[in-house]
């Protein structure tokens, strides 16, 4: 049967992994979270105290301790470093605020992208990210670019933090948002933006329901064709 390669972009809680999961489910194809991968190699980073000029040590790291997927019985994706499953730890907000940084390292880009290409060759796939449509998968059947505004995606992550019981403030959470997305706009190397034959989604006040008919409509044409 035919399989697709499915990009999904777009700025930080723009419902990209939720989506992107659904509808990998769907079609049975593999989905992959690349903002975990930069997510792992920051935490990484973090653990030994490195800086932006110590790349090579991180990547020395990144060998010694690889990073690699699987499922829980609930189906759930972790993520692993080497043997130990970092699922939880790279979604601190240790984490969450230094990514940036370590996302626009070009030595880190260069060999997780390659990582994801090389999973990619397996066949269907839904990968997420920010760079997918770009460079990532350039020749991607269906590039997705999601957006929303500041105010809802920031209520959505201030929501599912206070259902995972982490307290947050809604305006801190606005300035990280906005402070992530500036820095993975602007940055020297990939930066976030949508690929020329991407369709871009704006998503404010469309339920998760309503972003996954679109996509999945979009992925049928396709694949009728
Ligand atoms: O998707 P998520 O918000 O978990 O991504 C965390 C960070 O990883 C982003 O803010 C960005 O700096 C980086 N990232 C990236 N390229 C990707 C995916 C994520 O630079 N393809």
């Amino acid at each position: 049967m035919k399989s697709i390669q499915i990009a999904i972009d777009g700025p930080a809680s723009s419902g990209k992994s939720t989506v992107a999961k659904i509808i990998a489910k769907q079609l049975g194809y593999t989905y992959l979270d690349t903002g975990a991968m930069y997510r792992a190699v920051t935490l990484l980073a973090l653990e030994h105290q490195l800086a932006e000029d110590q790349v090579g040590q991180l990547l020395e790291l990144v060998d010694q301790e690889p990073i690699s997927f699987d499922r829980n019985q609930d189906g759930q994706q972790r993520v692993f470093l080497g043997q130990r499953d970092v699922s939880l730890a790279i979604r601190d907000n240790d984490v969450t605020n230094n990514v940036s940084w370590v996302s626009a390292l070009a030595p880190v880009r260069e060999k997780l992208v390659a990582l994801q290409q090389e999973i990619a060759k397996a066949g269907g796939i839904v990968m997420d990210g920010r760079d997918i449509g770009t460079v990532v998968l350039p020749q991607a059947e269906l590039k997705i670019f999601l957006i929303a505004s500041v105010e809802e995606r920031a209520l959505r992550r201030f929501k599912e933090n206070t259902e995972r019981g982490i307290e947050t403030d809604l305006e801190t959470l606005k300035e990280e948002i906005s402070a992530r997305d500036y820095k993975d706009s602007n940055r020297a190397v990939s930066p976030l933006k949508a690929a020329d034959d991407a369709i871009t989604f704006d998503t404010t006040g469309v339920s998760i329901e309503g972003v996954v008919a679109f996509i999945s409509e979009k992925a049928k044409e396709i694949l009728d064709k």
